[in-house]
């Protein structure tokens, strides 16, 4: 890979589009002081990137743009191309080519290209820094700048020994990783900021959302249990109208037979009228007697009863006062007291059964049996003592109590019996008299037919009851009619028609859990608490969540990434040092030979110190000085003998020397071309000289002149081609 040409416009006093066609081995720029030598080195420097204009001699951007002479205008712009051939492929392009152009327009447009197409200045330097090329490197060593690697401090230097050592892509590439893992860490901070800002609020709704969970199952368990009810409560509704309608059809029945019972029974009085009166007669008196009698014995049995159920109630009680009694002689130790407890006790009992024996249940041998057994039971406690008394005070007890269930027995039996007594419900003689009163009317009806007159009494009073009874059915009938209706309407409402038409057509699930009203109004009651659920709210949990998801994703996302970087950074820094060690080396062994060599002996070395890079030297004959007391040609000498040091070992495509060997005398200046020529077999030299040997060493030989007043122009000369006194007098001839 060489320099194939350089192409100046606008660029300092290069007005013209001026283009420098470069060969292989050394090219050296002649030309009188101030004709613009240096501005070709500027214009390599800028080409490839410089971004200090101080390095460039200027002040402003702009200062590199002609500015104009007394025959040409200033140039609107400035544009340098540098081409290389790219045969060797060191450009990762597929073009034999590759050129490189800068723009700067007067208004401060910059641009730079690369094959005619727009780059980033970051991508450019990196494909130079690929290549071993760079602004900032030694590819472009102008003047004053050689003694650099000398006079710098060893932290400088160290840096300057980063081009040297070719890690210059890696650092850039170092620099790029950590750029990106700073963006990515401000990235990461704003997405966490974010994630900390939405959890409050996300917790906020997540709690919100579970209670909306909460009473939906609630929802779906009240959903179940209503329609489990309704379910219940619509089928008990069937099932009631459903038996209200064969009662009510039994009940139609009996007022059918009922209404035709009567209307025979009227029509046999009707026709019994006149012809058979003394029958009706007859008829109505037996009515009237059977009347008065069942009158009789219910009035009798009703007193029976009422006495019957005092007698039982009062037994109870005493023997629930005789039962605590006994209780209190087992507790307590009070024998005398309860001697005479158990003293009334008995005579009361003995009252009692005399009383019992008064009522026509219990005959009065039976009662008065009874209560001379209690009254000698009561004398042989009298005649016993306490103590004896009281261990027999409860076998006793039981006797009384014993006969008095049994008592109890007899007045239950009673009692059953009177219940079991048919209706004493008779024809009333009121009514007896009314029909009488009716037949009356109807002329010549006897007093006596009043047996036929009951049994129609009867029967209308049967009419009237099926009547009323079938009043009250319809009533309940409208009744369960009225409820069925408002259920459906509930359930319609609450439900809607399917689950309606199903509760119809499906009988409710025996098995199971029938949910009561109480259980409804409570599952209601809970869901009321926890309130409808807010759409919006659902809406907005959707949104956040999906936000925090999404940023949490992100953030484990950008973590992996920064990992990477942070490794990549790593896996850089190790090529770095390896890389770094490996190419000092070399350029410490290359030195002290440069040096060696061009000084003719001595020694010189270059040390690795914690601060950077540290430089000793010896000058043949002379003690181990610090480079602060070195002569200015020693100094020369010493930076060329490094500059040939890196350049053997990194072996760059091209370099650009700026008169580096000005400070030297002539035999150091023939040395030092004859180690350019030796070392550089492999790296294009572009040199700036006023120095014969130098112009004597290179292969092509630029002139540069200001033929027109403030306008440099070139022109070449193949040294091959000439003689050594032609070169000579080139020489003159562009100096004059
Ligand atoms: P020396 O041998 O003394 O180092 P040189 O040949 O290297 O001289 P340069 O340093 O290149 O000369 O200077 C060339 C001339 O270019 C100077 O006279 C300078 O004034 C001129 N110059 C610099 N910038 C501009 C510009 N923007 N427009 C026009 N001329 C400029």
């Amino acid at each position: 890979m060489r320099v194939a040409s350089i192409d100046i416009q606008g660029f300092k006093s290069f007005a013209k589009k001026t283009r420098i066609d470069l060969t292989e081995g050394i090219t050296a720029v002649i030309g009188p002081n101030g004709s613009g030598k240096s501005c070709v080195v500027d214009a390599v420097r800028w080409v490839l990137g410089e971004q200090s204009i101080k390095q460039l001699r200027g002040k402003a951007n702009t200062d590199i743009i002609f500015h104009g002479s007394e025959v040409l205008p200033p140039a609107r712009r400035a544009e340098v191309t540098i081409t290389f051939d790219n045969e060797s492929g060191r450009f990762p392009l597929p073009s034999a080519t590759v050129a490189v152009t800068r723009r700067l327009t007067r208004d401060g447009e910059s641009s730079y290209q690369v094959n005619r197409e727009d780059v980033r200045l970051l991508d450019l330097q990196q494909m130079l820094a690929q290549a071993g090329i760079g602004a900032k490197t030694f590819t472009v060593i102008s003047q004053g700048m050689v003694d650099r690697y000398i006079t710098a401090s060893p932290a400088e230097r160290k840096e300057l020994f980063d081009d040297a050592t070719g890690i210059k892509p890696l650092q850039l590439k170092l620099m790029e990783a950590h750029r990106k893992l700073k963006k990515t860490q401000q990235h990461a901070l704003e997405i966490e900021t974010t994630i900390r800002e939405l959890e409050p609020r996300l917790k906020v709704l997540a709690r919100q959302i579970k209670r909306y969970e909460q009473r939906e199952k609630i929802q779906e368990a009240f959903t179940v249990s209503q329609v489990q009810w309704f379910s219940h409560a619509w089928h008990n509704v069937r099932q009631r109208l459903t038996d209200l309608t064969a009662q009510q059809a039994e009940v139609s029945r009996t007022i059918k037979q009922a209404r035709s019972h009567r209307e025979t029974l009227e029509k046999k009085l009707i026709t019994g009228t006149g012809t058979h009166n003394h029958g009706l007669h007859a008829e109505l008196t037996t009515a009237n007697q059977e009347l008065a009698a069942a009158q009789k014995i219910y009035n009798e049995r009703t007193h029976a009863r009422v006495q019957l159920e005092k007698l039982i109630q009062e037994a109870q009680l005493q023997l629930q006062r005789a039962d605590k009694a006994l209780q209190a002689v087992t507790t307590r130790s009070q024998p005398l007291d309860w001697v005479g407890n158990v003293t009334q006790l008995l005579e009361r009992c003995q009252k009692l059964l005399l009383k019992i024996a008064k009522n026509p249940a219990t005959t009065t041998t039976e009662a008065e049996a009874m209560a001379d057994q209690i009254q000698e039971s009561l004398q042989t406690l009298k005649n016993t003592s306490a103590d004896t008394l009281i261990r027999s005070a409860a076998d006793e007890l039981t006797r009384p109590a014993a006969e008095l269930a049994r008592i109890e027995a007899i007045l239950e039996e009673r009692k059953r019996q009177l219940d079991a007594l048919p209706p004493l419900e008779a024809p009333s003689s009121a009514q007896v008299e009314k029909l009488t009163k009716q037949l009356a009317n109807q002329g010549a009806v006897p007093l006596s037919e009043d047996s036929l007159a009951s049994q129609l009494s009867s029967a209308r009073q049967n009419e009237l009851a099926a009547e009323r009874a079938d009043g009250a059915l319809e009533a309940a009938l409208e009744q369960a009619r009225i409820d069925l209706a408002q259920l459906e309407n509930d359930i319609l409402r609450e439900r809607g028609s399917q689950a309606l038409s199903t509760m119809q057509q499906k009988p409710p699930a025996e098995s199971g859990h029938t949910p009561s009203e109480e259980e409804l109004r409570q599952l209601a009651g809970k869901l009321a608490a926890l309130g409808e659920p807010d759409p919006l709210v659902i809406k907005e949990y959707g949104e956040v969540e999906e936000r925090y998801e999404n940023l949490t994703a992100q953030i484990a996302d950008i973590r992996s990434a920064a990992t990477n970087i942070v490794d990549l950074m790593g896996t850089l820094h190790t090529q770095m040092q390896k890389q770094f060690g490996e190419k000092f080396h070399v350029i410490r062994a290359a030195f002290t030979r440069a040096f060696v060599e061009l000084f003719g002996g001595g020694n010189a070395e270059l040390m690795l110190i914690e601060e950077g890079i540290d430089i000793s030297v010896t000058p043949p004959g002379k003690r181990s000085r610090h480079i602060g007391l070195l002569s200015g040609g020693e100094r020369a000498l010493t930076s060329l003998a490094l500059l040939m040091a890196i350049l053997e070992a990194q072996s760059p495509p091209f370099i650009v020397l700026d008169e580096v060997d000005a400070a030297l005398d002539e035999a150091n200046s023939q040395r030092f071309s004859h180690l350019l020529r030796e070392r550089c077999h492999n790296t294009q030299c572009i040199v700036v000289t006023h120095n014969r040997e130098a112009m004597a060493s290179a292969d092509v030989l630029y002139g540069v002149t200001m033929q027109q007043k403030g306008v440099s122009s070139v022109y070449s000369v193949k040294l091959a081609d000439i003689t050594e006194t032609d070169m000579g007098q080139a020489h003159q001839e562009i100096s004059i």
